[in-house]
């Protein structure tokens, strides 16, 4: 987890994972662990992303509106712009969490590959 969200490799933790905003490497500058597996392979950090956007801007809403008394049209700008923005900035590390839970559940992936 600490090495996902310092953005590096999940295996060593000192390669990083991204070489720019939106490029990820292809592999590991350091153990050459190959992160995207297959074609699609970071789908599913989408589902994280979504997860968590839709985690954060429900308690948003329920402290601004239930327990602070900001009214829905007071809402709906600010939430919409949450919604818009916070997916952009959690793209890097929900891909990083899902390579982390990936090499976490398959072992195999920890392991040094002899090329
Ligand atoms: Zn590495």
């Amino acid at each position: 987890m600490g090495r996902a969200l310092r953005l590096r490799c999940p295996r060593c933790g000192v390669g990083k994972m991204f070489s720019g905003p939106l490029t990820t490497c292809e592999r590991c500058s350091h153990c050459r662990l190959k992160y995207e597996r297959a074609p699609g392979y970071f789908l599913g950090s989408i589902y994280i992303n979504y997860g968590l956007t839709a985690m954060a801007t429900t308690v948003s809403y329920v402290v601004l509106h239930v327990i602070l008394g900001w009214t829905n049209r007071q809402l709906t700008f600010p939430l919409t712009g949450f919604c818009m923005v916070f997916p952009a900035l959690a793209f890097r590390h929900t891909r990083a969490l899902w390579l982390a839970l990936d090499c976490h559940w398959d072992e195999s992936l920890m392991e040094i590959e002899e090329e």
